[in-house]
């Protein structure tokens, strides 16, 4: 079952085309991994591919309908999405903010169920940001930040999650944290879509690869035919790998 299927999507902004005829698709429990250089991009395509932004031409279908088909409340209970940049303008709790990602879902005037309150606390729970919850968001670091919005997403409880630049900012061991995390969500049944720069120790996890440059695909399908795609990475990169017990890692010289 395709979850997320892309067809020819196009998106220029001025003259400039962003994305030139991208397709792919994501079957249910799967994980793709979307990697490309700075500019490639990613984010725009996962802004558009999220609903955020419209396409210029082009399909885009969830669970076989169009996106456009779907109300923004439809899609937040079924797509749980965190964007690359975020700059937080009001300095609210950090239990607060997790309980937005209940809202996108339900509208600000709606009750806040037991279900919700149950998704509420087991985010905070796997994301272990319990020491900071009174905090103030504007109060916390950069990775203390970044686990809270993860917990947003995840207290949304969505079956389809999309998320751009998930490691940014966080030490190495949040890095693998949140790796392991979304290898567990996708092993009970979640579909995963990430852009992650850090490839070298995410390789082993994904089942499916996009790789972008300029817009374009350069690479798009699973593991199987491993030394094509390690060739593919090199290409897009522009830089020697290396596949070392499931690390890509790039060569010295
Ligand atoms: P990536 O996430 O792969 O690093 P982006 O999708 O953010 O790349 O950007 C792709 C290209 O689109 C870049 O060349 C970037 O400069 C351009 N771009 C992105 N957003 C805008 C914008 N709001 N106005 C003009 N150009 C933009
Ligand atoms: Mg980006």
């Amino acid at each position: 079952m395709k979850v997320f299927e892309v067809e020819k999507l196009t998106f220029s902004i001025g003259r400039k085309k962003i994305l030139d005829d991208v397709s792919f698709h994501v079957k249910k429990g799967e994980w793709l991994l979307i990697a490309g250089p700075n500019g490639a991009g990613k984010s725009t395509l996962i802004k558009i591919a999220s609903g955020l932004w419209k396409k210029e031409s082009g399909n885009i279908k969830i669970w076989g309908k169009e996106l456009g088909e779907y109300s923004s409340k439809e899609l937040a209970r079924m797509m749980g999405i965190l964007h690359s940049s975020f700059k937080p303008l009001y300095n609210i709790s950090v239990l607060d903010f997790v309980r937005l990602g209940i809202y996108a879902k339900t509208g600000f005037l709606s009750f806040y169920s037991g279900r919700d309150k149950k998704d509420v606390e087991l985010a905070i729970e796997t994301t272990e940001i319990e020491p900071f919850l009174d905090k103030g968001i504007l109060n916390l670091s950069q990775g203390e930040l970044q686990r809270v919005r993860i917990a947003k997403v995840l207290a949304q409880n969505p079956r389809i999650i999309v998320f751009d630049e998930p490691l940014l900012h966080l030490d190495i061991k949040h890095k693998v944290w949140v790796l392991e995390l979304l290898a567990r969500l996708r092993a009970s049944g979640k579909t995963v879509i990430t852009v992650i720069h850090d490839f070298s120790m995410a390789f082993s996890y994904p089942d499916r690869f996009l790789l972008l440059k300029n817009g374009k695909i350069t690479y798009t399908g699973d593991r199987e035919k491993q030394d094509e795609l390690v060739k593919a990475f090199e290409d897009t990169f522009e830089i020697r790998l290396t596949l070392k017990d499931d690390f890509l890692l790039p060569d010295k010289d």
